[in-house]
C-alpha cells in the first residue's frame, strides 16, 4: 500500500486536497448506512438475494426494491426532491454509493434511467418531458433500455442506419430499423435511442434522440441470450412506429450533443461509482485472509495481483472525488470521462481476476446457486466492462487525440 501512501504525498504537493467530509455529510452516511442495513434485502432477514434481474421473475424483483428505495427517497439521491430525491450533492451522491455496495445493494435494474438518461434529459428536456419521466424513471415504474448500437455500428456510433422520417400529423415521426445489444431491452418498457432524421446531413448531424415505448405498435423485441443463457439483451426492430414530437430530447438534428452527454454520465461520473468496486476489493481483501489460513503459499502467490486490485479501486475513488471536487467548482465532465471509464473497467477486471486466481478451479463451482453476485458471475461480467459504455480502444482514441491533444492516427 505503500504505492498509495507515496502518490498521494505527490497529489498533495502539486493540488492539496481535504478529503475529510462535512459534519452534515457524515450525518448523510449514518443515516443512509442506518438504512440500507435495515432493508437491502438479504439471505438473514428472508428477503434476498433477489433472483437475477435477466429473468422474468429477478426484473421485477428488482422493479419492487427501486420502488421500495424510492419510497423513502433512496433511489436517486441527488435528483431535486420534486422529482423523488433529496436535492444531495454529488459528494453525498458518492457516499451513498459506497454505502449501498457495502451493504451488499442489488444491481440497479433501473440504471439506463436513472444514471444515463436521466441526466440527459434534466439538461436536455422540456420541462413537461421532466415531469412526465423523471419521476416515474425514479420509482422504476418505467425502465429504460438504451437503443445505441446496431449490427453495423457500435464503435463507430455515426454510422447508424436506423431513420426516422416526418410523418402526418405534422410534428409527429415514423421510426425503422434495428437496434442490438439493448442491455435490459428484453423486461424494459421504454428505449431512448438515435435515429437518423436527416440522411443528406454530415453523419453526425442529422441524428435525432428519441424515447419511444415498447409496446408502440410495430416493435418487435427479440430477446438475446448470454452465456448463461438468460437474456441480458434485447434486440429491438422497429416497423413504422409512430412517435409525437414530445418523445423528442434535445432539438432534432441534435442527438449526437444529447448522446454525448449520455456517454459522458455513462463512461464517466455516474454509472460506475467507486463504491462498487471498493465493495469487491474489500471482499477481495477478505477472500486473501481467508486463502492465507488454508493454503499460504496460493495466498503468497495471489499477493501482488490482490495489492495492485485493491490499490486501482482506491485509485479510482480519490480520481473520482478530484473529478467531483472539480465538477462543484463549476467545470463539466468532458472527454476525461474516457480516462474513469478506463479506471473502472480495469480495477473491476484487476479485483476479479486476483480473486479468480485465489479461488483457483473452485472458482468454477461459486455461483452455481445463482447468486449473481459470486466471483465467477463477477469475473464473466467484468470482462464485458472493456466493451460496454464504448470499448477501451475507442476511449484510449479519445484521451489520446481529446485530452492529450495527440494527431490523429
Ligand atoms: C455487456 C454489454 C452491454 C451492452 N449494452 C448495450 C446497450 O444497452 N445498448 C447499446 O446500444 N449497446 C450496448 N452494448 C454494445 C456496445 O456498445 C458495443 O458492443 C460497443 O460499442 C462496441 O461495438 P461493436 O460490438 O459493434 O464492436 P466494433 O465497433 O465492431 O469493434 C470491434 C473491435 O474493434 C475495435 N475498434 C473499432 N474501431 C476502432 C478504432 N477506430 N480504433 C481502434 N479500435 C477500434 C474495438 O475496440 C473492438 O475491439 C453492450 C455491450 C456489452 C458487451
Amino acid at each position: 500500500m505503500d504505492i498509495v501512501a507515496e502518490n498521494l504525498a505527490v497529489c498533495q504537493i502539486c493540488s492539496p486536497m481535504d478529503f475529510r467530509l462535512t459534519p452534515e455529510q457524515e450525518s448523510f452516511r449514518a443515516e443512509a448506512r442506518s438504512w440500507l442495513r435495515a432493508n437491502v434485502p438479504s439471505a438473514e432477514r428472508g428477503t434476498g438475494p433477489l433472483p437475477s434481474l435477466d429473468t422474468p421473475e429477478g426484473f421485477e424483483a428488482h422493479r419492487a426494491w427501486e420502488r421500495r428505495m424510492f419510497e423513502e427517497r433512496w433511489s436517486v439521491v441527488s435528483w431535486p426532491r420534486s422529482y423523488g430525491g433529496r436535492g444531495a450533492g454529488l459528494v453525498e451522491w458518492l457516499v451513498f454509493e459506497e454505502e449501498y455496495w457495502d451493504a451488499g445493494g442489488p444491481a440497479r435494474v433501473g440504471q439506463n434511467g436513472i444514471f444515463l438518461l436521466g441526466p440527459a434529459m434534466m439538461a436536455f428536456g422540456t420541462e413537461e418531458q421532466r415531469n412526465r419521466f423523471l419521476p416515474a424513471m425514479a420509482s422504476g415504474e418505467e425502465i429504460w433500455c438504451q437503443g445505441w448500437s446496431e449490427p453495423g455500428a457500435g464503435s463507430d456510433l455515426a454510422s447508424i442506419r436506423s431513420v426516422a422520417r416526418p410523418g402526418d400529423p405534422e410534428g409527429t415521426w415514423v421510426l425503422n430499423g434495428l437496434k442490438t445489444w439493448c442491455s435490459r431491452g428484453a423486461f424494459a418498457d421504454w428505449l431512448f435511442g438515435l435515429f437518423r432524421t436527416d440522411p443528406s446531413a454530415e453523419r453526425h448531424r442529422g441524428l435525432t434522440y428519441f424515447l419511444v415505448p415498447l409496446d408502440a405498435p410495430g416493435i418487435t423485441v427479440r430477446p438475446i441470450a448470454q452465456l448463461d443463457g438468460e437474456p441480458g439483451f434485447a434486440e429491438v426492430f422497429f416497423d413504422e412506429v409512430e412517435v409525437p414530437a414530445s418523445q423528442v430530447l434535445g432539438s432534432v438534428g441534435r442527438g449526437w450533443e444529447v448522446a454525448m452527454a449520455t456517454a459522458g454520465s455513462e463512461r464517466g461520473l455516474s454509472l460506475r461509482s467507486p463504491g462498487r468496486f471498493l465493495a469487491a476489493a474489500r471482499r477481495l481483501v477478505a477472500l486473501y485472509e481467508q486463502v492465507a489460513l488454508c493454503d499460504p503459499a496460493r495466498a503468497e502467490r495471489c499477493a501482488d495481483a490482490v495489492a495492485r486490485a485493491w490499490i486501482e479501486a482506491e485509485a479510482y475513488r480519490l480520481a473520482t472525488f478530484a473529478t467531483a471536487a472539480r465538477v462543484l467548482d463549476g467545470a463539466t465532465v468532458g472527454p476525461e470521462a474516457s480516462l474513469s471509464k478506463l479506471a473502472w473497467s480495469g480495477a473491476d477486471l484487476a479485483v476479479h481476476e486476483a480473486a479468480i486466481g485465489l479461488l483457483g478451479s473452485s472458482a468454477e463451482l461459486l455461483g452455481s446457486d445463482g447468486t449473481p453476485d459470486g466471483w465467477l458471475g463477477g469475473f464473466l461480467f467484468a470482462l464485458a466492462g472493456p466493451i460496454y459504455a464504448g470499448t477501451n480502444e475507442i476511449q484510449r482514441n479519445v484521451v489520446a487525440e481529446r485530452v492529450l491533444g495527440l494527431p490523429r492516427g
